[in-house]
């Protein structure tokens, strides 16, 4: 084991806690700073994927055809909001820059080897904490209406074979066996064994907390202002002072990166949803995937998930929920087996990099602070590999196999 230190983590989502998880194994004292509460953000209500066969990532070079015909819909599955356009160009900017093949496909190889760690580090969590049976492998199902866009995506998840991660294809005929309650318009699907659940992600973000608790993690409710190298400044003129310092404030990382002089390219991408009661369709055992309208259903331990989209807008623009009920609708038009009855409606903010990788490693200030943000929709999925390569860049290591250049904040420079 190497040396112990006091280290203070900014921010109560999957990612800080995951974080905390890992360094407590490691012998380290941790405080975790967070404002709100244990998953306040997008950990809260998000999908409850652990999505480890999810390597392609959203900058891809088909991405535009179909953003182009989805922009013109006031709530299809991708939109910016009008009156923030001046405020998120740079990101789209960069966006566009990332659906260039070269990077498309070192963003590809460098999700699989992020998701190759988080398949490896997510059990060994589970049995520190005890909580295997909050997370199940149910698979996860794509669907598809056009034999056109079936071949489309079967060219994508050739990336997919290449990494060895396991897919079977469905005719209509399979398909339908396979995934009995499915509208007849469904031609196709590609099933992903792999794939991992969690009974539910704010229920998970606690157990995680509690467990953290138990093993002495210290909790300040209090909001960080700003951090120097190893004095954390809170908004109420308190300061904490610690060897070591990880930001894993989600969106709202950027403005503490900010202030180190360190200007990421981060924005809180939204997404939406509507939780139904279990009864709306008991017997669902997979996660589905609509990829051609943006969304998922995943069935969870206590309901039924409808959501997805991605909404570029800025922190403090106001929801807009009229999309968690166009997904919604559309699941219900789609699933004849789903109640669409008595649901309730979320937002969170997705917090997203223009080419789908997160951010990780020392901050240009000091190598006392470290970043651990950006993950974007896959933030659960890999929250146990960001906790494992913080506790080597905290013990002054380089984490193996990964492109931590490709994942750090200066890429953007
Ligand atoms: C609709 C939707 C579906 C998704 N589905 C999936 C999925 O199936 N699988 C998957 O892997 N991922 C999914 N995601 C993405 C995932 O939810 C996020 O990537 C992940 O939750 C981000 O975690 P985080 O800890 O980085 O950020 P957050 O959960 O946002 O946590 C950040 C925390 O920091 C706190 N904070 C911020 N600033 C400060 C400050 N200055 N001082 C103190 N505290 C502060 C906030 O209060 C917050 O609690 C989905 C997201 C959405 C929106």
């Amino acid at each position: 084991m190497g040396k112990s230190y006091q280290v203070v983590v900014i921010g109560g989502g999957i990612i800080g806690l995951n974080t905390s998880e890992r360094l407590i194994a490691d012998g380290h004292q941790v405080t975790m700073v967070e404002r709100e509460g244990i998953a306040a953000g997008a950990s809260f209500g998000n999908a409850a994927g652990l999505a480890f066969p999810e390597i392609l990532p959203l900058a891809s070079p088909s991405v535009i055809k179909k953003a182009i015909k989805w922009f013109l819909d006031p709530v299809g599955p991708f939109s910016v909001v009008p009156r923030d356009i001046f405020k998120v160009a740079p990101w789209l900017f960069k966006f566009l820059k990332s659906t260039r093949a070269s990077q498309y496909k070192t963003s590809i190889n460098v999700q699989a080897s992020l998701m190759h760690l988080a398949a490896e580090t997510y059990p060994k969590m589970l049995d520190r904490t005890g909580l295997q049976s909050m997370v199940r492998t149910n698979g996860a199902l794509s669907l598809y209406e056009s034999e056109a866009s079936f071949n489309a995506d079967v060219e994508n998840w050739k990336y997919v074979a290449e990494h060895g991660i396991p897919y079977q294809t469905f005719d209509k005929t399979a398909l339908h066996q396979f995934q009995p309650g499915l509208s007849d318009k469904f031609v196709a699907g590609i099933y992903a064994s792999s794939w991992q659940s969690v009974s539910n992600p704010n229920d998970f973000c606690h157990a995680i907390f509690d467990y953290l608790t138990q093993k002495g993690v210290k909790m300040v409710k209090k909001e960080v202002k700003k951090v120097s190298d190893k004095v954390v400044y809170l908004t109420d003129g308190s300061e904490i002072v610690a060897d070591k310092i990880v930001i894993a404030a989600g969106p709202w990382s950027k403005t503490l990166a900010d202030d180190l002089g360190d200007n990421i390219p981060l924005i809180g991408e939204r997404g939406y949803n509507t939780t139904l009661p279990k009864s709306a369709w008991p017997e669902l055992e997979h996660s589905l995937v609509f990829g051609d309208h943006g969304f998922m259903v995943t069935p969870l331990a206590n309901g039924v998930r409808i959501g997805g989209a991605s909404e570029i807008a800025s922190l403090d623009s106001p929801a807009n929920y009229k999309r968690s009920e166009y997904m919604l609708n559309k699941a219900a038009e789609m699933l004849p087996k789903l109640n669409p009855e008595g649901g309730e409606q979320w937002m969170g903010r997705r917090p997203s990099l223009p080419d789908t990788l997160p951010v990780i490693g020392y901050s240009s200030a000091s190598d006392n602070i470290i970043y651990a943000f950006g993950n974007g929709h896959l933030g659960l999925t890999q929250s146990t590999a960001m906790g494992e390569m913080v506790s080597q860049l905290i013990q002054g290591k380089t984490p193996k196999d990964i492109n931590m250049k490709a994942l750090s904040a200066a890429r953007f420079k």
